[in-house]
């Protein structure tokens, strides 16, 4: 029998919602490396939890204590849950872990996947009998959350306070983030990416981002192209959603642009993301779509399927498709049961979910 591959994974559920779909994400990925066992790609998750949050924060005045990216650093990925809590300015609990791990282990290629899954009701009806699934590629290093700007400028108005927000757009980062989309859709059955900017108003770095999407294309004939603005690309979301398969867009219009196909797709509490350092020098960090949910957290009414979700890119990135796939399966076997928690239509509890999909893995 084959020892199998141990990948030493650090757990931060940090806040909310995050504590119980971390929990719940951990169990059905442990469960599903027990499947493993004995199989010739047999694997095994080595797991260490982090208390870093806004908990921790109230008790330390730190987000994430002075070592702590330090340590965080020899993982071979990091299995996220959500940061914010109304007691903490979303800025300081923002910037102060999860954007910090982003920005610290240059995890530039964030990964959203939009489905629709069987027995989710989609406010958009004609998904009810189609399976679409499209991808978003949002820029996660530069673009419009640069932080480049100030308050206080002189500017209109003597006596006004005058407030500048600044994005930076290279042509190295817009290059590879670019380069990522297109070998992504080469993966796919639909080999197309559709480019985002708001280029007719926006004009310097959204046409440097047109410029250099349209010189990367270039390297990439087998795959189809579109450019389209954001605010055409967010009616193409409602309206023709089976159009898209790869969707390439800047930081914030990825943002905005991922909360809405998750939203399409039944609820903020199925999407799941990967926030990628595509070179391997760092670990990457794999987490839901949503926030914390103040508002139903601690009541076992959380979705843990984004969770699980990410769970799922985590092992495609660790080279195990196939698993990846076998966890897929067991969100749609347990969808297609209609064991959903309330968000979208049922009243399962978060744990019930989760125990449909331990239960549908080795069914
Ligand atoms: P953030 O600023 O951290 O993105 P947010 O304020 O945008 O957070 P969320 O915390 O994601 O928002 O919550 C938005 C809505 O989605 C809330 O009504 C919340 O209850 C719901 N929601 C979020 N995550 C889940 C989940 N896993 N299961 C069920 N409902 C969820
Ligand atoms: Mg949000």
């Amino acid at each position: 029998m084959s020892t199998p591959r141990t990948f030493r994974i650090a757990a931060v559920p940090a806040d909310g919602v995050g504590k119980e779909v971390v929990a719940a994400g951990r169990a059905v990925l442990d469960a599903l490396a027990e499947g493993s066992r004995g199989s010739a790609d047999a694997f095994a998750f080595d797991w260490e939890e982090f208390p870093w949050g806004c908990g921790y924060y109230e008790r330390t005045g730190e987000m994430i204590d002075a070592g702590g990216l330090e340590r965080l650093k020899d993982f071979d990925a990091i299995y996220f849950g959500a940061v914010g809590w109304p007691t903490v300015p979303d800025h300081i609990s923002l910037w102060g872990l999860r954007l910090k791990i982003c920005q610290t282990f240059d995890q530039w290629a964030n990964v959203r996947p939009m489905q629709f899954l069987p027995g989710v009701q989609s406010p958009l009806r004609k998904a009810d009998d189609t399976h679409l699934d499209w991808v978003v590629i949002r820029e996660n290093s530069e673009g419009e959350y640069a932080g480049l700007g100030g308050r206080n400028f002189s500017g209109r108005g003597q006596g006004s306070e005058v407030a500048v927000q600044s994005a930076l757009f290279t042509e190295v980062g817009c290059e590879r983030i670019m380069r990522f989309a297109f070998d992504l859709a080469r993966t796919r059955d639909r080999r197309k990416v559709s480019s985002v900017t708001k280029s007719n108003a926006q004009q310097y770095g959204m046409v440097l981002w047109d410029d250099v999407f349209k010189r990367v294309s270039a390297d990439y004939p087998d795959v189809e192209t579109e450019s389209v603005l954001v605010d055409a690309m967010s009616a193409k979301f409602v309206l023709q959603p089976e159009d898209l398969s790869v969707v390439v867009a800047s930081n914030l219009n990825a943002d905005i642009l991922s909360d809405l196909g998750s939203a399409l797709s039944g609820s903020l509490g199925l999407a799941a993301s990967a926030n990628l350092n595509p070179e391997r020098r760092f670990p990457s960090m794999f987490e839901p779509v949503h926030g914390s949910a103040p508002d139903i957290a601690g009541q076992g009414l959380a979705n843990p399927i984004g969770a699980v979700g990410s769970g799922a890119l985590m092992l495609d990135h660790f080279g195990l498709p196939e698993q990846a796939a076998r966890l897929r399966k067991a969100i749609e076997t347990t969808t297609a049961a209609g064991i959903l928690t309330r968000d979208v239509g049922g009243s399962a509890s978060t744990e019930e979910v989760t125990k449909a999909l331990i239960d549908a893995l080795s069914s």
